[in-house]
């Protein structure tokens, strides 16, 4: 993180993504709003994606805009759950969509996940149009299995439209990966006794404390390391990702995460700084 002229932010708030310049101090968060930006604009983010967007911000600049080591060790027990999985769907809503969706493809691809939209501000429109942004970018059907479309099993207990799933999909998953999840649906989720794994930068949401695997760290950063862990771990044999996922403590890795940000850098993990 460095500090910036306000009139350097007005100058870059007029460029496009790939006019940043590659040492602005800024650049991966700034890259980050031009993304989230041309998903509202191509009907895939919701005006709602905007604020959950800024909400993270804010917790992603006080965990200092880095994957500390507890979210990493995070991301390692998730690969390895996700790999255990008899099913396992990784759900993309619009922000994941408009963020990253060439590492939620290879995050699927990698671990014979299936992926599934799954939207709040539901219409058949931007189902469609994050379906199709999924493919062009790496969500090839011949090797990932995109749901979300059929929408004809519901989850119990929940109201909203995000509880619209595919029977194939989420409604049958033994292993779910929510991120940037409403707390609510989490909550639902675990209800329903899936194994829940929560990227959200927010260690206090309703969500990350349901998780069975919460990874606090930004989508932008986690699903990337993540595909990397599943190359890594793919070929592993059972008993070691056994090991992996039993020795995993998700109250530490969230009481790591609310210290840092409580504290500032000088508390959380040692290692990372
Ligand atoms: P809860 O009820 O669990 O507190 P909520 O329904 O109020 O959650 P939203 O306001 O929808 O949650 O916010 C979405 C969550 O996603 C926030 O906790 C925010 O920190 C997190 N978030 C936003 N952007 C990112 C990102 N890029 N990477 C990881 N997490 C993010």
């Amino acid at each position: 993180m460095g500090s910036v002229h306000i009139d350097d932010l007005a100058g870059i708030d007029r460029m496009t993504e790939t006019e940043i310049p590659d040492d602005h101090p800024r650049r991966e968060s700034l890259r980050t709003r031009h993304r989230i930006e041309e998903g509202v604009e191509k009907g895939i983010t919701s005006k709602q994606g905007l604020v959950a967007q800024g909400r993270g911000e804010a917790f992603d600049y006080l965990l200092g805009e880095e994957t500390t080591e507890s979210a990493e060790r995070a991301e390692r027990a998730a690969v390895a759950r996700i790999l255990l999985a008899d099913h396992a769907v990784v759900s993309v809503n619009g922000n994941v969509a408009a963020l990253c969706p060439e590492d939620a493809a290879a995050l699927a691809e990698a671990t014979g996940a299936d992926l599934e939209v799954n939207i709040f501000h539901r219409t058949r429109e931007r189902l469609e149009a994050i379906a199709d942004h999924l493919r062009e970018h790496g969500a090839d059907d011949a090797d990932v299995a995109l749901r979300g479309l059929k929408a004809d099993a519901r989850i119990p207990e929940l109201s909203s439209e995000r509880a619209k799933v595919d029977e194939e999909g989420i409604y049958s998953a033994d292993v779910v990966l929510v991120p940037l999840e409403d707390g609510d649906r989490a909550e639902a989720l675990a209800a329903m006794g899936k194994d829940e794994i929560v990227i959200d930068l927010n260690p206090l949401s309703r969500s990350a404390q349901n998780a069975t695997v919460p990874v606090i760290d930004n989508v932008v950063r986690a699903f990337p390391r993540m595909a990397e862990f599943a190359d890594s771990l793919r070929g592993a044999p059972t008993t070691e990702l056994r090991e992996i996922v039993e020795g995993f403590d998700a109250e530490e890795v969230l009481d790591d995460a609310e210290r840092r940000i409580r504290g500032g850098l000088d508390d959380g993990d040692e290692d990372t700084r």
